[in-house]
């Protein structure tokens, strides 16, 4: 988990397990206006309970516990007269497979990544639009069976073996240690496939960045300047930039051009792959367009990190959506 991710979920729980008592509390204090016999009821199984905790094998336990179920279902009556479930007046659990304490033993609960999965999001930059692109609604038809030139094979065949291949890299994501490039033109369906893998990513409860090129280059030129970046200030090495399960790149080569950023791009791409902190990388370029684009060193680093994957289709996935709707 993302240093200062632990403490935001720490106060999320204290506040759900604050809200339930506090919810507790007042069915309480209503019921008590009616029937204030409930109050001492409910202190007596109180002192009863701390005295069996204290010694659990003396020889009046059973009688304590004897005690103890008499009061309790002296309640359950009063409960029932007032025709309110049994456990109306029992602690109050937003998830009641972790009592709100967002474990079950050592393992995160279900509800902790869900959480977790929307602090993530809102960091991700990714719109809640977006994260209608899943697998599901991932549209074949667009790629067509027919070999295009200077291709061995079809689109269709293309996106079915990068389709597998991708379902394989998310279900191996926590082990896996690869960088993705997704290269091919305009309205190939790379942001699309970014965006599905984010989805899945997020709902496991990783933590996924989507940045454009130019949005990540200015973030990196600002640390580079020592400028004010986020709240926190925190350094790079610190920030969600770094720490994140997956960083997306997307459109590579559609920034301002800048002298200073092949270095700052080198360095940052640098401790990344240190760190083993993975990164997807879509761009519209060619290989040969990113070597005549970027230094050796940084070309030399993608191809030697990444998985290339080529996309391409007949015709622009867009213009195709443009002529379905018409
Ligand atoms: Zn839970």
């Amino acid at each position: 988990m993302i240093k200062g991710y632990g403490e935001k979920l720490d106060k999320l729980y204290q506040e759900i397990r604050y809200n339930n008592s506090k919810k507790q509390n007042i069915r309480l204090k209503n019921i008590c206006t009616t029937n204030p016999e409930i109050l001492t009821l409910k202190n007596n199984i109180k002192i009863l309970s701390f005295q069996l905790m204290k010694s659990p094998n003396s020889n009046n336990s059973n009688q304590l516990k004897l005690k103890i179920n008499e009061i309790r279902s002296k309640i359950k009556n009063i409960l029932n007269d007032l025709n309110l479930p049994e456990n109306y007046l029992d602690t109050i659990y937003t998830c009641s497979l972790c009592n709100d304490t967002g474990y079950i033993l050592t393992q995160k609960c279900s509800c902790l990544i869900s959480n977790l999965t929307k602090l993530y999001l809102k960091e991700s930059e990714l719109k809640l639009s977006i994260i209608n692109n899943n697998f599901e609604n991932f549209n074949f038809s667009f790629y067509s069976d027919d070999i295009i030139k200077n291709s061995t094979i079809s689109p269709s065949t293309n996106i079915k073996n990068i389709y597998a291949n991708i379902l394989t890299y998310i279900k191996t994501f926590k082990t896996n240690k690869l960088n993705l490039l997704f290269n091919g033109e305009c309205g190939s369906g790379k942001t699309f496939m970014t965006h599905c893998i984010a989805k899945d990513l997020l709902d496991s409860g990783y933590s996924v960045l989507y940045k454009t090129s130019e949005d990540l280059f200015t973030e990196l030129f600002n640390y580079s300047n020592n400028k004010i970046v986020n709240r926190f200030n925190e350094s790079i090495n610190d920030s969600f930039l770094i720490q994140c399960d997956l960083l997306i790149i997307d459109d590579l080569g559609t920034e301002n051009q800048n002298k200073l950023y092949p270095s700052i791009f080198f360095n940052f791409i640098n401790k990344k792959l240190f760190l083993n902190k993975k990164m997807i990388i879509s761009t519209n370029f060619t290989l040969r367009d990113l070597q005549q684009t970027y230094s050796d060193r940084i070309f030399s680093r993608i191809i030697g990190n990444f998985k290339v994957y080529n996309f391409f289709v007949h015709e622009d996935i867009r213009i195709q959506q443009k002529q379905i709707k018409r």
